[in-house]
């Protein structure tokens, strides 16, 4: 299994500024390759990658904010029977809940219909073309899940965006990787409520019974950025003993050997 960072960009004021991409989670796994929350500039960047979108096989969307899901309609309309993970809010197609929530549906009707979809909530699984999908709770200000994906006997922890809350180490507990959506740096308190915080993560990995082996970073704002993601991750890693990095842009996982390779420019390997 291999994962590439089409962008590791977070939040409206990052996704219009686009200093850090938003491109989502390129997966490759034996059977399978798909994109997890395929923001703004996805399919470009993929392109620009040299990677082949015309021959992946799905979507998988943790929710329906645009950063997260913008490029999703683009991806389903290019693939061959593709399949959509998505959390349940993304697919809806009326107002069926009490609350009102503006962005969804996310996925037209039309690629909902041309998908084989998978609709997700949390602890629900999902099985689909040799890949084992759980959704994990999140504590975001909308509706949201996470997702343990599992595939080439590795299994992989994704927090999508959500603050840190009791019980959830259940959820990720066994995970080799664990990529954190991380927006508060240590010691600060977000104006709103439902992001993870540098705090929040530590908590986090000092309650799972078997711990990540590396954590990698990801979806970031000015605001971390600002506060050195170099310092961010080592106060992660001195006070948890778990190994921590913070993504970069089109950087890629071996997901088997936790091999990191940076991305060093165009027509550079
Ligand atoms: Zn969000």
């Amino acid at each position: 299994m291999k994962i590439t960072f089409l962008g590791t960009g977070g939040g409206r004021d990052m996704m219009i500024a686009q200093v850090r991409k938003t491109g989502g989670l390129f997966f490759e796994t034996e059977k399978s390759k798909f994109i997890v929350d395929p923001g703004p500039g996805s399919l470009v960047h993929a392109i620009s990658l040299g990677l082949q979108p015309e021959k992946w096989n799905g979507v998988v969307l943790s929710h329906f904010h645009p950063d997260h899901a913008n490029d999703a309609n683009v991806y389903l309309d290019g693939m061959k029977e593709p399949f959509l993970v998505a959390e349940e809010h993304c697919i809806l197609n009326k107002r069926q809940t009490k609350a009102e929530f503006d962005y969804y549906p996310c996925v037209t009707p039309y690629h909902q219909a041309k998908a084989k979809i998978s609709v997700m909530k949390a602890d629900a699984k999902a099985d689909v073309n040799g890949i084992k999908f759980t959704g994990t709770k999140c504590n975001h200000y909308d509706p949201a899940i996470g997702f343990r994906i599992s595939a080439d006997d590795i299994e992989v922890g994704y927090t999508s965006d959500s603050a840190y809350y009791k019980g959830m180490e259940k959820h990720y507990d066994g995970c080799k990787l664990l990529i954190i959506n991380t927006v508060i740096p240590k010691g600060q308190i977000a104006k709103r409520a439902g992001y993870m915080s540098v705090d929040g993560i530590i908590s986090l990995l000092n309650a799972m019974k078997q711990k990540p082996q590396l954590v990698v970073l990801n979806h970031f704002s000015f605001w971390l950025m600002r506060s050195n993601l170099w310092k961010q991750e080592k106060i992660i890693q001195d006070a948890t003993k778990v190994k921590t990095m913070h993504a970069d842009d089109f950087m890629t996982i071996d997901a088997k050997t936790l091999a990191v390779t940076k991305y060093r420019g165009p027509g550079k390997v």
